[in-house]
């Protein structure tokens, strides 16, 4: 749908999330006439820039990274706007909403707004107290959202203590708290897939399913964000917000509709019944990591405590491997298998879920495996394996897969998580936002992890380049089952 008419405030518009995802997205969504007739994006940061300052600076950027098209660049530019702002002083918002009264009038926005925060998270409470202390959170002059950027908290109590704030001045409804991984087309693909087909459906659960992996692997280390990362770790950067989102749209039930209240009701009961992490799991299911210096074919990887703007003696995990159980109806005795990790062979974010074997192995005891590899990036796609018959003499099962790429479809254009995202919040489509809910109990889960690794002795050592430590390949070899590899360790000579 074509959003009403709007102004889109971003926070922080000086920054690299403002830079890198969200004026590309922007453009591209106007290029595809996915925005409203009449529109306007104010820029907001501490820094000075003029209008056009602001515009030579974003074009310069557009035209580096992006393809585009030269006339519908300039007609683009003539939306942007920006307003320099100490973003913590409330009486400066009298000029923010001076500069929205006169971008109402000039585009017709009816005082509908999106407030977006892209600035360092200290400030997710500020701006929403200092927005209505100017009554630019009521919506008798048109809508009022927020979209709040990941991280939302720094563990259970902060996270609490945030939203309590951020809901003093805006009601759940007018909150959007991103979490990108759910603007992905194949994340949301795990729904259609599970419940627009009824020959999966039936095989879901306890009875047929053996254990299901979800990996999210990265190849780079922590690149120019090592300041950033080391105050945060794995779990607090992947696991607490991205990894048990997938792990829900995987386990959950159907909703009864495709809405944002069913699909969220669905989405907190099944986070409610991931089973609390014990001292025993915490001790045997759990493996944190720190990737190591290491030579990939000939270039020397860095340790990360050698990376920029990381403590020399830093204990932050780059990786984390963990056994989770769902403690419900369907999915009781199931292990989820989660990793995460920084400098790992390659990047890919996938979930496998393993089915049992036969009941009796007619054809051998290696038997193939039946696999369904739900690719969520890059490579957007399905992979089913199973047996057939090997031609020639005798009865030998040998392994095959229908493998499904989307870029195959030639017609389809997809959106990009952030211009699904900003297009949903601007109609105000909350089904792909996180409920505040939900993050609670995302954090209470991995509370206990975050308690856990201030002990000194918890952290394993991986080389950059590996899949990680041996300990978390011991952890499923316990009870014999194996990651899946999609590519080998970069360390491996043969490789
Ligand atoms: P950044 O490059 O450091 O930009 C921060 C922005 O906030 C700048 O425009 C800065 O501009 C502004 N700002 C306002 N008040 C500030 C203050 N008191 N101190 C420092 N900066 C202030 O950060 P970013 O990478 O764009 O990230 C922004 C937010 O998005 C962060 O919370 C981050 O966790 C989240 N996020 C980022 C990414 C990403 O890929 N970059 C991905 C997911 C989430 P002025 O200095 O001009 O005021």
């Amino acid at each position: 749908d074509i959003p009403n008419n709007s102004c889109i405030v971003i926070f922080g518009a000086s920054g690299d999330l403002t830079h890198r995802k969200l004026i590309p997205a922007l453009y591209h969504l106007f290029a595809n006439q996915g925005l409203p007739e009449s529109f306007a994006i104010l820029g907001v940061s501490r820094t000075h820039f003029t209008d056009q300052e602001f515009r030579d600076k974003l074009l310069g950027i557009l035209r580096e990274t992006e393809t585009v098209d030269e006339n519908t660049l300039s007609a683009f530019a003539n939306h942007l706007y920006y307003q320099g702002l100490n973003t913590s002083d409330v009486e400066q918002y009298a000029q923010l909403k001076a500069r929205l009264d006169l971008l109402q009038d000039h585009h017709q926005t009816e005082g509908n707004t999106l407030f977006y925060l892209a600035t360092p998270p200290s400030l997710y409470g500020v701006i929403p107290e200092c927005l209505a202390a100017h009554g630019l959170n009521t919506e008798e002059n048109g809508w009022k959202r927020l979209v709040v950027e990941k991280p939302f908290g720094y563990d259970l109590a902060s996270a609490e203590a945030l939203d309590a704030k951020i809901h003093q001045h805006f009601n759940e409804q007018q909150i959007y708290r991103i979490d990108h991984y759910l603007g992905k087309e194949t994340v949301q693909n795990l729904l259609v897939f599970r419940f627009a087909n009824g020959m999966f459906e039936p095989l879901w659960n306890r009875n047929f399913i053996d254990y299901i992996e979800i990996t999210a692997a990265e190849s780079l280390g922590v690149e120019e964000r090592g300041g950033y990362y080391d105050g945060a770790g794995a779990v607090r950067d992947m696991l607490q917000n991205h990894l048990l989102q997938v792990l829900a749209m995987v386990s959950m039930e159907p909703p009864s509709a495709i809405n944002a209240n069913s699909m969220r009701d669905e989405v907190y009961k099944v986070l409610r019944s991931l089973k609390p992490l014990s001292e025993h799991d915490l001790k045997r299911n759990l493996v944190l990591g720190q990737y190591t210096e290491s030579q990939v074919r000939g270039q020397n990887l860095p340790a990360y405590r050698a990376e920029h703007g990381v403590a020399d003696d830093s204990r932050v995990e780059t990786y984390v491997g963990l056994k989770m159980e769902v403690n419900n109806w369907r999915w009781n005795g199931v292990p989820f298998y989660v990793r995460t990790g920084k400098r790992l062979p390659t990047r890919v974010t996938e979930v496998v879920i393993h089915f049992k074997k036969t009941p009796h192995p007619v054809f051998g005891a290696d038997a193939p495996e039946n696999k369904l590899v739900i690719r969520i990036q890059p490579d957007e796609g399905i992979l089913m394996s199973f047996g057939l018959k090997k031609p020639g003499a005798g009865f030998t099962a040998e392994q095959v897969s229908m493998d499904f790429h989307y870029k195959e479809l030639s017609e389809t254009t997809m959106l990009s998580a952030y211009e699904r995202l900003l297009l949903d919040a601007m109609n105000g489509d909350a089904t792909l936002f996180a409920r505040s809910d939900a993050v609670h109990a995302c954090w209470d889960f991995v509370q206990p992890i975050l308690d856990f690794k201030e002990r000194p002795q918890s952290l394993y050592g991986y080389a950059a380049g590996t899949w990680g430590p041996i300990e978390a390949e011991q952890m499923l070899a316990r009870s014999e089952r194996q990651w899946r590899y999609p590519c080998k360790n970069l360390t491996d000579t043969e490789y």
